[in-house]
């Protein structure tokens, strides 16, 4: 099979080798962060004690990551760009009508003015440079959650003598550049497409409004891989108190295109019309049926708002995702007050981003099985 970006396979039958790597270097990892920045986190979570150590420390990794990879565009984003991109990025998730306008809009815009560029890292460790990189991610529309994460980090550093601040901002740094190093060494046997498809066919996503989104970096997909550990971890016992259980699924993990997918609109996002016995989402809300749980397609990322007018009070959610969407998706999820698990699409093939044709997805049933504590054999 053609792997586009990443694979959780990697050769092997099954994704179970990966589940294992993610979860030992997570552990790797934060027993280096606790090295590196154990005070600077105790400080933090004084003041800003609603989310738990690992949750600060994914939140410290993203911060120090962005800042490596995109502080060189941000400090050369002007205030009226990015102004104007940020409400193009707004109106997109306010009014779906004018998405295709806008979506036409934002590409050349993107393409323009945020089109990340290789250049070593630029500005100085200071609040003001933080914010040129705040406004940047803002202006690209795919950092909203991130975004919101480090806010409280921005005024945290904003109250310190810059000194202060500066050596901060370094630690943050230092760890992202330890974490793209070693992350490389042991979860990189994943992700060898991604350094392929970003030289052969990235330059075809030039004026498309996935500019952004297709141009992630190696990194930031292990940065993903090891916050959806973190997350699973983070939000497990308030997801198993809750009694029901709904599995959210992408529109690529259907059989058939849209046009001929017979799912219906129902709470959440759409339910299988079980038109196709060999669909896996089909499949999976026949295992639903038997288990107990409910499966919802979301059509894109982006329409997952909430209940759709369902009672969340008592649901849970498992968030199926392509890895770069992981972090943003589990902390959209915990903003709307519903725990979740993640468990990733094991290759990314949507038509949308990464293939004219679309591949039909796939996750691991075995790791489904075990986040929602059923029976594997
Ligand atoms: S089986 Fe369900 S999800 Fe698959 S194509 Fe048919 S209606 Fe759509």
């Amino acid at each position: 099979m053609e792997i586009i970006t990443y694979s959780l396979r990697a050769g092997a039958q099954n994704s179970d080798q990966y589940y294992a790597d993610a979860a030992a270097f997570t552990d790797e990892f934060l027993t280096q962060c606790e090295e590196l920045a154990g005070p600077l986190l105790g400080d933090f979570q004084r003041a800003n004690p609603s989310l738990s150590r690992e949750e600060r420390m994914l939140e410290l990794l993203s911060l120090g990551t962005l800042w490596h990879i995109y502080s060189d565009d941000a400090t050369e984003l002007g205030t009226l760009p990015a102004a104007v991109l940020a409400r193009l990025a707004a109106w997109r998730q306010e009014c779906k009508a004018l998405k295709p306008t806008i979506d036409w809009a934002r590409g050349i815009l993107a393409t323009l003015f945020l089109e990340p560029e290789d250049d070593p890292m630029a500005g100085w460790f200071t609040v003001e440079y933080l914010d040129k990189l705040l406004d940047w991610l803002a202006a690209t529309g795919e950092f909203r959650q991130e975004v919101a994460h480090l806010r409280p980090w921005r005024d945290f550093f904003a109250a310190l003598p810059p000194a202060e601040t500066a050596d901060h901002l370094i630690t943050a740094v230092a760890l992202a550049i330890w974490f793209e190093d070693r992350s490389l060494e042991a979860l990189g046997g994943y992700t060898e497409g991604v350094d392929r498809f970003l030289s052969e066919e990235y330059p075809c996503h030039r004026w498309r409004e996935d500019v952004i989104f297709t141009g992630r970096k190696r990194v930031e997909y292990h940065l993903n891989m090891v916050g959806a550990e973190i997350m699973n971890r983070a939000f497990r016992a308030d997801f198993v108190a809750r009694p029901r259980k709904v599995v959210l699924v992408p529109a690529c993990m259907r059989a058939l295109p849209e046009a001929d997918c017979k799912a219906e609109p129902s709470g959440m996002g759409l339910s299988c019309g079980a038109c196709e016995p060999r669909c896996r989402v089909h499949q999976l809300t026949k295992l639903g049926e038997k288990y107990g749980f409910g499966v919802r397609i979301l059509p894109h990322e982006s329409d997952f708002s909430g209940s759709g007018g369902t009672a969340t009070s008592d649901i849970a959610i498992v968030g199926v995702a392509c890895v770069t969407n992981l972090v943003a998706g589990g902390w959209k999820a915990q903003a709307l007050g519903l725990p979740a698990q993640c468990v990733l699409l094991d290759y990314a093939g949507c038509r949308n981003h990464w293939d004219d044709e679309g591949i039909p997805t796939e996750i691991n049933i075995g790791q489904l099985k075990r986040v929602l504590a059923l029976p594997t054999a």
